[in-house]
This record gives structure tokens, C-alpha cells and sequence, in this order.
């Protein structure tokens, strides 16, 4: 593995160039972006103010009012065009989520690529927006549902998919015709600075995109609140801990303001005795250690049937002990580093709770401490647990594996569902009855369910999102465009008489 100097901030620099983005955008302001792989500063942005928020929100309303005249096929042609610039800038997008989300290179591409597949599902979507013919107890009546354009859709996000969830999120709204404004993570928004200034390219291509269609605001939790309190956002969705959650949850409801919630996950897997292991193996590590555990749908807990525990979890101690760690640019690194120091304590706050609840850790010690001193690197931690403790309960958001024994399925299965998330789920098993088992309503109580591949790496067709604690939100695929439209009902009288439903008679 090459261990090539670095310098971030003058690469972040040329590729946000290379993306269109002013230098003005990103220097001089007070918001201090630093990039997980070496801890140096890559931008200083300026901060929205709340009167600059009320305005963006502002023109994003008036942009809706023409946007949602314009014919669907047509706003899919805007999101297409969007596709377009994606994929000509996939390289130099994808590696600044890299340099400013720490996931390695190739998963850095990958969530440029799962832009791009949400556009091509929004654009065959946009002619697709259809509501259901109902049977009406009236004759000459016709009964129809319609769904129309909701308004400013309000978008909050986390730093770890910096711009995918946006993308999942705006891709569907546009074509739906509402407007967007973005808060991105005050983690992340130098990849959220770029992807709007593609978005204006598009926009410019398409010509007569009414202004203020997408808006970015940039800052911390106080300026989500701005966005969350404005009563012209008809709909939030806020991606983010289950704390968040709990904060704009509420304050949406408030005002009846329609809540998309994708929260903290505590995904688990069960390994049952006819697993095939060497999937299972590298479904876990993939899982685990992937984007460093810093996924809400990263694996956490493990429940490895008696029978194949000693040979599965001798494996994974192995593989544990020699994945390779280091800068997510060099090429053969498969875990890079935490997003920052207080990702690292949470860890080691974790461990120790661990310990003391009698696990035994193999790893999560800090190393490349001498190389990158500024930065938070770990060994992926596989802890073995003699029981469900509390810790296990919580979602810590780093690579900690909990490992635990099981002798009946039915048992798994209830240790499984007993934490207060519910987004991601899986089970290795090449036993029909288990695997049943498991999709069933008896089975996992997840958002997601999966059956010999690990609860990871979701594709965009389906609908994304999970239960409990995870918020009960779903995005991307299936019918998840109906969150942002609103449906009418339509009944239509077309004879000379005038009966009333349910038989009422009402005569003058
Ligand atoms: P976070 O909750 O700290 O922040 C997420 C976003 O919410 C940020 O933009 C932040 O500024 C904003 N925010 C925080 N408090 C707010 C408030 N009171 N009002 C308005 N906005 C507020 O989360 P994070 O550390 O960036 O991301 C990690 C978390 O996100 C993990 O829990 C992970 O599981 C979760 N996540 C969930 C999904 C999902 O689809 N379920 C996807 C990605 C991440």
C-alpha cells in the first residue's frame, strides 16, 4: 500500500474547482470543515443567516407555485439532465466524499452512482405519478384519487451520506414538483456546496428553472431549526441520530407538518447452523468494518448459532486482525477513519462499557496515531458478549461488532427485535423453514430484511427506512413518492340526479 504525502486541502481546493464551486463559497467564513483523513482544514464557510434561511425558503416557495404547473415528464427531464452532469463528474465528486467523509475511494464513487440511479428511477417516475380509479356505490359517479405537487420539501442530512441522501430525497421531490432546500450535516457541506453548483448546470441547461428551485443552508443545528419551524415547508425528512429525531419530530408535529424520519439503526444478523460461512464471512466484514461502521445500516450485532460459533468466529478474529487500515485514498485500504475525536470517544466509551458487562474485545484500539496525529483512525472492534447487555442496546456509531451465542432460533429472533431500533436486518441460512422464519410477521420487526446477503448496501428500488426508533420513514424506491405529493380525492357526478352516499335522503 502506497503511503504517499497528502496534502487534503489543496486536493479539495482543485476538485471543487474541477466541480464549479467559487472559492468565495468556501473560504473566509466561520463554519471550519476539517477532512477526517489527516484532520486538516479544507474549508471555511460562510454560515446562512436565519433572515438569509427565511428568504432561501421564501424563493423556494415561489419557485414551487410556477414548478408545479410545469408537467411532470417535463421536471423529469430537469432531474435527467441532473443525471447527466452526475455522471460526467462522478470521479471528482465521488472523491470529495472521500476527502471530506472519510469512506474509501470506492464507496466514494459508489454514492455518486447511487445519485445517478436515483435519477434514472426519478425520470421514469416523473411519467409514472398515478393515482386509482375507485369504485363509487353511486351511479353516473366517478370516484378518483389525483396527487399533486406538496410544496417546499425541507431536507436534512447526516454527514456520512453526504450527498446520496439528499439525492434520494430531491430526485423524487423535483419530479413530484416541489422545490428543495438542503441542510446539509456543518460536517459535510463542501460535497453539498458542489452538487448544488451541478445542479445549476442543469438547471441552466434545462433553461427557465424558476430561481430558488434548490437552496442550500449552511450552519449548524440552529439553522435545521429555522427550516424545521418554517410553516411554508409542508414536509421534513431528516436523516440523522435517533436524538435528532426525537427534537424535530415533535416540533413538526407542532405544526402538522409531515415528518420523514430515517434515524439511528442496531442492525442484526443471525448465522444459523446451515449458513454457508464464506458468505457469511465477507457479508459481515463488508458490513462491519465497511465505511469504518459508520453506516446506520452497519452491522452490530451478531447471533451465531452454538454449532457454527467457533468456526465462524475464528474466522472473523482473523479477518479482524488483518483488514487493512489507512488514508481511504490509497488504494487496498478497506476501513478509513472515524468522521472525528468525539466519534473516537464514543467508541472507547462504548468498549468500556462493554468490558465491564463482561465482553471480550479483540481491537478498537487507535492506530496511525504517528502518521496522523489530527486524525481518528481505529482497529475494528469484534466484542464478545455473554449477554444482550445495555450497550449492546444503543447504536454507537463505530466499528463495533457484537458477537453473541445462540442455541434456538425463536430465541435469536426475540433477542433480535429486543433494542429500540428497527431499520436493518439479516439471517445466513440455507434452511427454507429459518429463512421463512424470519421474513415473516413472527420474524424480524426491521424496516429491511434480508436473507443471505448482510443488512448493507440497499439499492435504490426499494423503499428505504425502518421501524421503531428509526423513525418509520421511507425513502427512495417502491411507492415512497407518495410522501412528497399530497392526493385528493375526486368524485365526479356525471348524471341528472343527486344521491347521496350511504343512502341518505335529504330533501327540500
Ligand atoms: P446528527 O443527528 O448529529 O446530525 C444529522 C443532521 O441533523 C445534521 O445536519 C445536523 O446539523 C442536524 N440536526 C441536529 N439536530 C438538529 C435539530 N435539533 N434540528 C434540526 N437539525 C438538526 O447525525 P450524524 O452524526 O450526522 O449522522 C449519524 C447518524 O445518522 C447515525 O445515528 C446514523 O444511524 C444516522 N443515519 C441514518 C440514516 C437512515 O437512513 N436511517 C442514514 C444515514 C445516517
Amino acid at each position: 500500500m502506497s503511503t504517499a504525502p497528502i496534502n487534503t486541502a489543496h486536493e479539495v481546493s482543485s476538485l471543487l474547482a474541477q466541480l464549479g464551486v467559487d472559492r468565495g463559497a468556501y473560504e473566509g467564513g466561520t463554519l471550519t470543515v476539517r477532512s477526517p483523513i489527516d484532520g486538516a482544514v479544507i474549508g471555511q464557510l460562510k454560515e446562512t443567516t436565519p433572515a438569509e434561511a427565511t428568504a432561501a425558503i421564501g424563493r423556494a416557495h415561489d419557485a414551487f407555485l410556477a414548478w408545479r404547473e410545469v408537467p411532470a415528464p417535463r421536471r423529469g427531464e430537469l432531474v435527467r439532465l441532473f443525471g447527466e452532469e452526475l455522471r460526467a463528474h462522478k470521479e471528482p465528486l465521488g472523491r470529495l466524499v472521500t476527502l471530506e467523509a472519510g469512506k474509501i475511494v470506492q464507496e466514494g464513487l459508489g454514492e455518486v452512482q447511487e445519485m445517478i440511479d436515483i435519477c434514472d428511477y426519478a425520470v421514469g417516475l416523473s411519467r409514472q405519478l398515478y393515482g386509482l380509479t375507485i369504485a363509487t356505490e353511486r351511479p353516473g359517479h366517478v370516484m378518483r384519487e389525483t396527487w399533486h405537487p406538496l410544496g417546499v420539501v425541507g431536507i436534512i442530512s447526516a454527514f456520512n451520506f453526504p450527498v446520496a441522501v439528499w439525492s434520494w430525497n430531491a430526485a423524487l421531490a423535483f419530479v413530484c414538483g416541489d422545490a428543495c432546500v438542503w441542510k446539509p450535516s456543518e460536517k459535510t457541506p463542501l460535497t453539498a456546496l458542489a452538487t448544488q453548483a451541478l445542479f445549476e448546470k442543469a438547471a441552466a441547461k434545462f433553461g427557465g428553472v424558476p430561481a430558488g428551485l434548490s437552496a442550500l443552508l449552511i450552519g449548524e443545528r440552529p439553522i435545521g431549526e429555522a427550516l424545521v419551524d418554517d410553516v411554508r415547508v409542508p414536509l421534513v425528512s431528516a436523516t440523522g441520530s435517533t436524538r435528532m429525531g426525537r427534537e424535530v419530530g415533535p416540533r413538526l408535529a407542532k405544526r402538522f407538518a409531515r415528518a420523514l424520519l430515517e434515524l439511528g439503526g442496531n442492525n442484526g444478523m443471525i448465522v444459523a447452523p446451515s449458513a454457508d460461512l464464506d458468505l457469511a464471512v465477507r457479508a459481515i466484514l463488508f458490513a462491519a468494518v465497511g465505511t469504518a461502521g459508520q453506516r446506520c445500516t452497519s452491522l452490530r450485532r451478531l447471533f451465531v448459532h452454538d454449532s457454527v460459533y467457533d468456526a465462524l468466529v475464528g474466522r472473523l478474529k482473523r479477518a479482524y486482525g488483518s483488514v487493512p487500515i489507512g488514508s481511504p485514498l490509497e488504494a487496498g485500504t478497506l476501513v478509513g477513519p472515524l468522521i472525528d475525536g468525539a466519534a473516537f470517544d464514543m467508541m472507547q466509551k462504548s468498549l468500556g462499557a462493554a468490558r465491564e458487562a463482561g465482553g471480550q474485545v479483540q481491537g478498537g484500539e487507535r492506530v496511525l496515531a504517528e502518521r496522523f496525529p489530527e486524525a481518528f483512525y481505529v482497529r475494528p472492534a469484534l466484542v464478545e458478549m455473554p449477554a444482550q447487555a445495555e450497550v449492546v442496546c444503543h447504536e454507537t456509531f463505530a466499528p463495533i461488532l457484537y458477537v453473541l451465542r445462540y442455541q434456538d432460533l425463536a430465541e435469536a429472533i426475540r433477542l433480535h427485535n429486543a433494542v429500540p431500533q428497527g431499520l436493518s436486518s439479516s439471517i445466513f441460512t440455507t434452511d427454507l423453514r429459518e429463512a421463512e422464519t424470519f421474513l415473516s410477521a413472527a420474524g424480524s420487526d426491521c424496516g429491511i430484511v434480508n436473507v443471505n446477503i448482510g443488512p448493507s448496501g440497499a439499492e435504490i428500488g426499494g423503499a428505504f427506512g425502518g421501524e421503531k426508533e428509526t423513525g418509520g420513514g421511507r425513502e427512495s424506491g417502491s411507492d415512497s413518492w407518495r410522501a412528497y405529493m399530497r392526493r385528493a380525492t375526486n368524485t365526479v357526478n356525471y348524471s341528472r340526479a343527486l344521491p347521496l352516499a350511504q343512502g341518505i335522503k335529504f330533501e327540500v
